[in-house]
C-alpha cells in the first residue's frame, strides 16, 4: 500500500505531526526507534506552556497517550535506513522492511556527539554513558566525571548530585555556558569540582572504567572515576536521506512551512535548520509540517 504520509520519528515533533495528520484523516504510518525521543531524557521541564514543572518522562507519556487516542499505525523499534524519491513516490527502507508514501515528514531529531578519545568505544556501557536520566542510578555513591559545559552537561550534573558522591565537571572552554540558574546551582554544590580549560585525553579501566587522564595547563593528571557522562552536544540524524539540502551542521534545510527542497518531503524539530532546539518548538514545527503535507497532498494528483 502507498500511504498518504509517513512520519519518521516519534519525539515531540513526530507525535504532534501524527496527531495533526490523524485529525485530517490521512492514511498514515509512523516509523520510529522509540516514542518520546530526547524529551524523555530531560529531568526537569520548566518551559513547556501549561506545565510549571513536569519531568521529561511524564511529558512524553502525556504525548504518547494523546497519540494513542488516534488509531495510527506505528512501527516502533524500527529504524529508517534510507529515503529515496522515485517519480512521485517516496521509498523508505528500514532495518526490517520497506514502505511507500506520497509524502514524508522527517522528525528524526538528534543523537549525542562522541568525544572520539581512546577508551570511549571500549568502555561504552561499561562506565561510559551519554544519558544521565537513563543510566544515572547505576552510579550510586560513586565518583564520576561529566564532560561538557553546556545545558546538557549541567542537567546531568544536577541529576547526579542526588545520586553520586563526587562529580568532576570537565570542560575545554574557559567557563560554563549553561543557563545562569543551572550554573549557579552547580557552582554552589560542594559535591562538584569544576575544571575549565581542561581536555579529557583518555578513558582507562579493565572490565569497567577505572579513571580518566585529563590535560590542564599543559600537565596530564589522573582522576580515578567509576563513571563518565559525555555531554558535549548532539548531531542531527539526517544521514537517512542523501539528496536533500542541508546546512553546514548537517541539519535539513527547511523554510517556514517546514518544506525541504524536495516536493512532498517535509522536516520538523531538532533535525532541521530551525534554531531553537526545544520541545515546544519541535511540537509547533511538527504541527506546521503536517498541515503543509496535507496542503501538498490536496494539490497533487493521486
Ligand atoms: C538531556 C536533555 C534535556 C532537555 N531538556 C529540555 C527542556 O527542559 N526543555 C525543552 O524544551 N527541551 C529540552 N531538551 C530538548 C528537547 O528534548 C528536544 O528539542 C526535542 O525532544 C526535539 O524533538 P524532536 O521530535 O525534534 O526530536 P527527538 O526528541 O530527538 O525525537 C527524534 C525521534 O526520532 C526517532 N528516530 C531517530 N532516528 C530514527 C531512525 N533512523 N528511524 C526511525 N526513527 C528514528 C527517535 O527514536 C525519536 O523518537 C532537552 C534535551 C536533552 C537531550
Amino acid at each position: 500500500m502507498t500511504y498518504d504520509l509517513i512520519i519518521i520519528g516519534a519525539g515531540p515533533a513526530g507525535i504532534t505531526a501524527g496527531i495533526y495528520a490523524a485529525r485530517k484523516n490521512m492514511s498514515l504510518l509512523i516509523i520510529t526507534r522509540d516514542i518520546g525521543g530526547q524529551a524523555s531524557l530531560s529531568s526537569d521541564v520548566e518551559n513547556y506552556t501549561g506545565y510549571q514543572f513536569v519531568t521529561g518522562m511524564e511529558l512524553s507519556e502525556k504525548f504518547s497517550e494523546h497519540l494513542k487516542k488516534f488509531n495510527i499505525e506505528v512501527k516502533e523499534l524500527e529504524a529508517v535506513e534510507t529515503i529515496e524519491k522515485n517519480g512521485s513516490i517516496f521509498d523508505i527502507k528500514t532495518d526490517s522492511g520497506s514502505y511507500q508514501a506520497r509524502s514524508v515528514i522527517i522528525t528524526s531529531g538528534r543523537i549525542p556527539r562522541k568525544l572520539n578519545v581512546p577508551g570511549e568505544e571500549e568502555f561504552k556501557n561499561r562506565g561510559v554513558t551519554y544519558c544521565a536520566t537513563c543510566d544515572g542510578p547505576l552510579f550510586a555513591k560513586k565518583t564520576i566525571a561529566v564532560i561538557g559545559g553546556g545545558n546538557s552537561a549541567l542537567d546531568a550534573v544536577l541529576q547526579m548530585i542526588k545520586i553520586a558522591d563526587k562529580i568532576h565537571l570537565i570542560t575545554v572552554e574557559s567557563e560554563l555556558r549553561a543557563d545562569p540558574v543551572m550554573t549557579q546551582k552547580v557552582k554552589n554544590n560542594p559535591k562538584v569540582i569544576i575544571y575549565t580549560n581542561t581536555k579529557l585525553q583518555e578513558i582507562y579501566g579493565e572490565k569497567a572504567v577505572k579513571g580518566i587522564k585529563i590535560l590542564q595547563n599543559g600537565q596530564v593528571s589522573d582522576l580515578p572515576v567509576g563513571g563518565i557522562f559525555i555531554e558535549i552536544g548532539s548531531l542531527p540524524v539526517s544521514d537517512i536521506i542523501k539528496d536533500v539540502a542541508k546546512n553546514e551542521s548537517g541539519e535539513i534545510q527547511v523554510n517556514c512551512k517546514c518544506e525541504t527542497n524536495i516536493p512532498g518531503l517535509f522536516a520538523a524539530g531538532d533535525v532541521t535548520s530551525v534554531p531553537a532546539k526545544q520541545i515546544i518548538v519541535a511540537c509547533g514545527e511538527g504541527a506546521k509540517a503536517s498541515i503543509s503535507a496535507f496542503d501538498y497532498l490536496s494539490k497533487t494528483p493521486d
